[in-house]
């Protein structure tokens, strides 16, 4: 099946599971199948996570639609994303942000940095900078972001994160070791509330502020 049908059946499948209309008119811009690898590029369409090798595993496409649709990404939006992997949920931020917003995106293997940013540029998404370092300790060199969007579970809401969220702004990150639960994190007129959104499952986040033990 051509990939253009294959990601129309995702898109669907995402509509009858509530994902939001501007979310999934942002993934139907995406072409999934070029931020896979060559050996599971044929379940690029598949709503299931993926191994992309190093040890890493990239969120399934409904997961990365549930993100997109909490963290409520308008256009012009300045977004930092900590775990790039192969950049393919960027790039859906960066559908949302528009030409005027821009996606800073941190990888901390120095592989998966480069793939990404070969790929992010070979298909012109010139708004997103791909970041090789600990995401732990956020980008404080363009804070503070509007948005951020945490792909790998952390032990704790990592601090430097919260500091370099905007106010008004939204955060999302999956926190927990072997149960996770995705926290919501507002920051609005001076004050941070968290919300938890459910059981999720992550790669862990490490680093400074992240895990240490693996
Ligand atoms: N958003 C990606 C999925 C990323 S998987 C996509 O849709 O393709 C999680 C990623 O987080 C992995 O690539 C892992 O290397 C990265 N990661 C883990 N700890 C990190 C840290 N401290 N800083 C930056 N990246 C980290």
């Amino acid at each position: 099946m051509p990939w253009d049908r294959r990601r129309r059946s995702l898109i669907d499948l995402l509509r009858r599971e509530g994902a939001g209309d501007r979310v999934l008119q942002a993934m139907d811009r995406v072409p999934r199948e070029q931020f896979m690898p060559e050996n599971v590029r044929p379940d690029a369409y598949e709503d299931t996570p993926l191994y992309i090798g190093h040890n890493q595993t990239i969120s399934a496409p409904s997961m990365v639609a549930a993100m997109c649709q909490l963290l409520d990404i308008p256009e012009g939006c300045k977004v930092l994303e900590i775990g790039t992997g192969m950049g393919y949920h960027a790039a859906v931020m960066a559908e949302l942000a528009g030409p005027a917003g821009t996606v800073f995106t941190v990888e901390r293997i120095p592989e998966l940095a480069d793939q990404a940013r070969t790929v992010l540029s070979k298909l012109g998404y010139d708004n997103v900078k791909v970041f090789l370092r600990d995401g732990t300790e956020g980008l404080p060199d363009f804070a503070p972001y509007d948005r951020i969007s945490v792909a790998a579970a952390a032990p704790d809401i990592p601090k430097p994160l919260v500091e370099q969220l905007n106010d008004p702004g939204r955060l999302v990150i999956p926190v927990g070791r072997y149960f996770q639960q995705l926290m919501l994190v507002e920051k609005r007129g001076g004050h941070v509330i968290t919300t938890d959104k459910g059981g999720v499952a992550f790669v862990p986040l490490l680093g400074k502020y992240g895990f240490k033990g693996y």
